[in-house]
């Protein structure tokens, strides 16, 4: 992948990359649907060892992008269904409901990533110096 597509917030949150580097994994197991492991992170970048747990309770702002990501996905679904069936209840209700109970692991570690790459900014020299 080219160095400037790395060097994009987007990748850092796509991937769940480390926000400084984009090179450490932000989540300890990568698939997001191991739900035991959903939310589990190092504490630090395990290549720039930026800290992932900035504060006590850091991650309960990612609430928020959680929240706006599911709107826009509800919103986005909504249309799509009102496009094939108009307003008939039922298929909104299972389109919905299936598509966000089904997205919530991604839905989870993406809100933390955009909210961890609010506050940490990328350093292409740091991405550089780390060998990997
Ligand atoms: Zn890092």
């Amino acid at each position: 992948m080219s160095s400037i597509l790395k060097s994009l917030k987007l990748y850092s949150i796509f991937f769940c990359k480390c926000p400084r580097c984009h090179k450490g994994d932000l989540f300890t197991v990568k698939n997001p649907y191991k739900l035991k492991t959903l939310d589990v992170m190092p504490k630090r970048c395990p290549v720039c060892n930026a800290d992932f747990v900035r504060e006590a309770g850091f991650y309960y702002g990612a609430m928020m992008m959680s929240h706006a990501l599911t709107t826009i996905i509800a919103v986005i679904v909504h249309f799509t269904v009102f496009y094939f069936w108009g307003w008939e209840i039922a298929p909104h209700l299972i389109f919905l409901l299936s598509i966000i109970i089904g997205l919530f692991p991604v839905n989870f570690r993406i809100a933390r990533a955009i909210w961890i790459n609010l506050f940490v900014s990328y350093d292409p020299k740091i991405s550089k110096d780390a060998n990997h």
